[in-house]
């Protein structure tokens, strides 16, 4: 054996994991299928911007270990995310708080508010929301639901709301002051600089190779290491066996524009099912860029296949019940050990992802 740790994943998951572990005295080998590091966490330059190429990244988190942990490794810029919606030709902003439900009934004071959504709500007299239309209708009533909730997420999950967890919805604040802040959380920013440089410097002094695949790889090189840590698909690392898990994956199409500020926010959200892409992203204002173009992307949301990325687990019922079936048989191996968004089949944010490599590293280390 060469190596302590095979780290399968470049990504944030494998770069905690790889940088604590040689920190510790441990030997590890870092493999990544992409040709760069940081997995969906890369930003890429173009016209001096840094372009969030898997999808526009906030970090954020209530968790102070998380945050100094984080904060080794870059400095934060004070950007606080606050999407705009636009649904037809209105817009609002998020999360759902006063200056959402002002602009839809012309309302001024927190309890008109209340008011209004106490009457939507006692109209479907949900008593325990079983689902996310159950429950965004029981948390916001129909006009939010109808405008704001549910065009979007039948866009992104590909499943009527009926159909999915109501945890998704609880991601989002819900409040009746006037702030809109998109995260509860202590601790907010984008790293100066992007986040591939935070990834770089964990991975420092550590053997990488990119552009190679776990599966030819260790065909070549089955005694490479004593531990692999896997952060890629935990159904595909057992040849789909069980069957495969639902992803839903996000095709971004990006473009360089000729004008300093196409949007005048980082995130507009499409709200409506009619417009084809979820929202789109206009990069520079996530670091309050001035140079004189700008570079957005829509992206696309659609059912992940073979061959194309994975980005986000959908986690029903049913997909975590076939997950529940490969974690079983994670537990029994030895040698392997699974971690990330991919691994784990959870719907992690990066702040997550590092408690839970931080955890690991306790564990292991
Ligand atoms: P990944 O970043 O997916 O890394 C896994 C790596 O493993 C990849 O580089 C992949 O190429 C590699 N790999 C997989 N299989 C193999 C194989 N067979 N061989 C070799 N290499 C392999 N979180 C936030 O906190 N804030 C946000 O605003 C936010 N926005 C998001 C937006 C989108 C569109 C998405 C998809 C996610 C978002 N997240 C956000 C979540 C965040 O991306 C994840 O929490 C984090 O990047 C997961 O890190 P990871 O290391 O688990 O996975
Ligand atoms: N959501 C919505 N309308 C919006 C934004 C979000 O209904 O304008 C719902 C949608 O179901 C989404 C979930 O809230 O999947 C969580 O939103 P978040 O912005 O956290 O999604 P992510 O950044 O993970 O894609």
């Amino acid at each position: 054996m060469k190596y302590d740790y095979l780290i399968v994943g470049a990504g944030l998951f494998g770069a905690v994991f790889a940088h604590e572990a040689k920190k510790a005295g441990k030997k590890c080998l870092v493999i990544d299928k992409r040709n760069h590091i940081a997995g969906n966490i890369y930003c890429e330059n173009i016209e001096g911007i840094n372009v969030h190429k898997y999808g526009a990244h906030i970090f954020h988190t209530s968790n102070k270990e998380v945050w100094d942990y984080i904060n080794q490794f870059a400095e934060f810029n004070h950007y606080i995310n606050s999407p705009v919606a636009a649904y037809k030709d209105e817009t609002y902003n998020l999360p759902f708080n006063m200056n959402t439900f002002s602009r839809l009934w012309g309302i001024r004071t927190p309890q008109e508010a209340k008011d209004i959504i106490e009457k939507q709500r006692a109209e479907y007299g949900v008593a325990e929301p079983k689902n996310l239309e159950e429950q965004a209708l029981s948390l916001a009533g129909k006009d939010v639901y109808e405008k704001l909730i549910k065009g979007y997420t039948e866009k992104q999950w590909g499943r009527p709301c009926t159909e999915l967890p109501a945890f998704i919805i609880k991601r989002l604040p819900f409040r009746f002051i006037y702030d809109n802040n998109y995260f509860n959380d202590r601790y907010q920013g984008i790293p100066i600089g992007g986040y591939t440089p935070i990834v770089e410097k964990m991975l420092e002094g550590i053997e990488v190779r990119l552009e190679t695949d776990y599966f030819d790889f260790i065909k070549d090189n089955p005694e490479v290491a004593d531990v692999i840590l896997f952060t890629g698909m935990i159904d595909e690392f057992y040849g789909y066996k069980l069957g495969a898990l639902a992803y839903r994956t996000v095709r971004f199409e990006t473009e360089v524009l000729d004008c300093d500020n196409y949007q005048g926010n980082a995130v507009v959200n499409y709200t409506e099912r009619e417009v084809p892409y979820t929202r789109i992203i206009e990069h520079k204002h996530f670091e309050f860029g001035k140079q004189p173009k700008t570079v957005i992307s829509r992206e696309y949301s659609s059912e992940w296949k073979p061959g194309i990325e994975p980005y986000y687990p959908v986690n029903n019922e049913e997909n975590n019940e076939l997950f529940a079936k490969y974690r079983a048989l994670a537990d029994k191996e030895e040698r392997v050990i699974f971690g990330g968004r991919l691994g784990n089949y959870k719907y992690y944010d990066m702040d997550k992802v590092i408690e839970a490599a931080l955890m690991l590293v306790k564990e292991r280390l």
